[in-house]
C-alpha cells in the first residue's frame, strides 16, 4: 500500500487540515514553505492522467477550499499550485496529489520559467505536431 493510502487509512499519522468522503488534505512533511499542504483523492490514482474525470472536476473545488483556508488563517496572498505526473517531473510519491505551497517575501522555493534557447524550426515543428 502506498504511503498516501496509509494516511487516509490512519496506518500513518498526518497532520489534516481538511477531509470529506472522497478528498483529504494535509500537510506536506517537507513543509517546503511554511503551510506546504498536499490534497489527494482518498481513492489511488497514480497520477492525474490515470485519475477518473469526476475526481479531476472536483479536485479543484477542493484545492480552491484549501487553498482559500491556508489565506485565511496564515493571513497569506501568494501561492503556487502544481501537481508534479512522472519521475522527470518530480514524482515521488505516486499516488496524485496537488500540492499547494504558500509563497513569501523571502522563501526558498524556486520555478524557474527560464527561456529556452531553441531555435524557431524545433519550436515550429513542435507547435505544427501538437496541433495536427
Ligand atoms: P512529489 O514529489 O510531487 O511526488 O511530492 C511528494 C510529496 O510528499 C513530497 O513533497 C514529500 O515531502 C511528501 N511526503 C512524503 N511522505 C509524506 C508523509 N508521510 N506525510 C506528508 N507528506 C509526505
Ligand atoms: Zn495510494
Amino acid at each position: 500500500m502506498c504511503v498516501f493510502c496509509k494516511i487516509v487509512n490512519n496506518e500513518i499519522p498526518s497532520y489534516k487540515i481538511y477531509e470529506d468522503e472522497s478528498f483529504m488534505a494535509f500537510f506536506d512533511i517537507s513543509q517546503a514553505t511554511l503551510g506546504h499542504t498536499l490534497v489527494i483523492p482518498k481513492k489511488h490514482f497514480s497520477d492525474m492522467l490515470n485519475s477518473d474525470d469526476e475526481t479531476n472536476k472536483q479536485i479543484l473545488e477542493v484545492v480552491v477550499k484549501v487553498t482559500n483556508k491556508l489565506k485565511a488563517k496564515l493571513h497569506l496572498d501568494d501561492f503556487n499550485v502544481m501537481t508534479n505526473i512522472g519521475k522527470r517531473a518530480g514524482q515521488t510519491v505516486s499516488h496524485f496529489h496537488i500540492h499547494i505551497i504558500p509563497r513569501y517575501d523571502q522563501d526558498d522555493f524556486e520555478i524557474n520559467f527560464k527561456p529556452n534557447p531553441l531555435t524557431s524550426t524545433e519550436f515550429l515543428e513542435m507547435v505544427n505536431k501538437v496541433n495536427k
